[in-house]
């Protein structure tokens, strides 16, 4: 995803001097980016004076926004300005406690906010996985965001208060800036204070359902949060028995999360010659990790190299970028970059599709090359 981005905001200035009518694509373009990338492409438009057209277009591509939600009068500013997002959190933000009196100097400064509001990874993500984990019903999406309150350390009641100071302010100001007050200087919290959970199994329970949420960005928020629960090995089973109900995203995201918590070569023979190609995928990036380590033998990489799927390969190859290799691991290297043969599974849409197609049949978004990958790892080898 970061390398989409980068090309969509790099392209997007230098293009648009030249052929202002490629402003329609833009805005269509940057819907399919990362949040972040969205919001400063969309601001660049609206600055070379293209505002009228963002508005139109947007229109079409605009999230499933609750109607609750769509009835607070501050939502025409918040589109035009393209915070709705944002403000939607605010919120509920400002219901979550009793609001602390802060200290005056202290108001502008909206510390606790702004890494409370990078630890839920809005910039980074999607943009239709942060619009669709909006639109799911508020008792779902305070489900994280209680969880990321707890495991992050955050002070409720400063949290509550400082939403409302912002909310305040732009009621007040509509040319109030919240992104420059929220994203500047902000950085988001490791989810490390399992310690403080009193109903571990309860918190663990709802979290694994989020797991499944047809949102992207709740799931990903979840697995996040789990990454270091105080039992991993009891959660591998669970997460493990609810994976083949998932969905093709939903899997990938479910079937790394227990690799990360069964970081072991034991998980790399399990799943390794699983039938589900997406727990070989997740099987072949911890036996990527755990080669480098020594922990895994370089025959045990050779043969994922010659996975029948070509995601796979792919992700065996990237994990050995930097990695020494044998001679007998570099000529496999050489066999996947000269067979164009292996078919591959969409991580988005779940479409079959043949080796020689390079982006998905399906939905046309997502790319598998493992040859390219492995030409590029040859090409750092000389
Ligand atoms: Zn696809």
């Amino acid at each position: 995803m970061g390398s989409y981005n980068t090309l969509v905001e790099m392209s997007a200035e230098r293009l648009l001097a030249q052929y202002p009518e490629l402003a329609v694509e833009l805005v269509s373009g940057a819907q399919r980016a990362s949040m972040g990338t969205e919001r400063r492409v969309i601001r660049m438009l609206i600055e070379l004076g293209y505002g009228d057209l963002v508005r139109q277009e947007r229109r079409q591509y605009e999230g499933p926004t609750p109607s609750w939600f769509r009835a607070h009068e501050s939502y025409e500013r918040a589109f035009e300005k393209n915070f709705l997002h944002l403000l939607h959190i605010l919120h509920i933000v400002a219901s979550l406690g009793m609001p602390a009196n802060i200290p005056l100097g202290k108001q502008r400064r909206l510390d606790e906010l702004a890494d409370f509001i990078a630890t839920l990874q809005i910039e980074s993500s999607p943009i239709t996985a942060v619009y669709e984990g909006l639109a799911v019903p508020p008792e779902r999406l305070w489900d994280l965001i209680h969880a990321i309150v707890l495991l992050g350390g955050f002070e409720v009641d400063v949290l509550a208060a400082e939403a409302r100071s912002i909310l305040e302010e732009q009621q007040r100001d509509a040319s109030l800036d919240i992104e420059l007050l929220l994203y500047d200087g902000s950085r988001a919290v490791a989810l490390l204070r399992w310690d403080a959970v009193i109903n571990l199994r309860e918190l663990e329970t709802r979290l694994i359902d989020m797991l499944a949420d047809p949102s992207l960005w709740l799931a990903y928020g979840a697995a996040t949060a789990l990454e270091h629960v105080p039992n991993p090995s009891e959660l591998v089973n669970d997460i493990e028995t609810r994976l083949a109900g998932l969905n093709v995203r939903n899997r990938d995201l479910a079937a790394r999360l227990v690799c990360i918590l069964d970081h072991q070569p034991e998980r790399v023979r399990m799943w390794i010659s699983h039938p589900d190609c997406i727990c070989r995928r997740a099987a072949a990036e911890l036996q990527a990790d755990l080669f480098t380590r020594n922990l895994v033998p370089a025959s045990d990489v050779e043969r994922s190299l010659l996975d029948p799927d070509a995601g796979v390969r792919e992700i065996v190859l990237q994990g050995l970028r930097g990695a020494t290799l044998s001679d007998s691991l570099t000529a496999h290297v050489r066999t996947v970059a000269s067979d164009s043969g292996a078919a591959w599974m969409c991580i988005r849409c779940g479409f079959q599709n043949k080796g020689t197609s390079r982006s998905c049949t399906g939905c046309n978004v997502v790319n598998c090359d493992p040859q390219k990958v492995a030409h590029a790892l040859l090409a750092q080898l000389h």
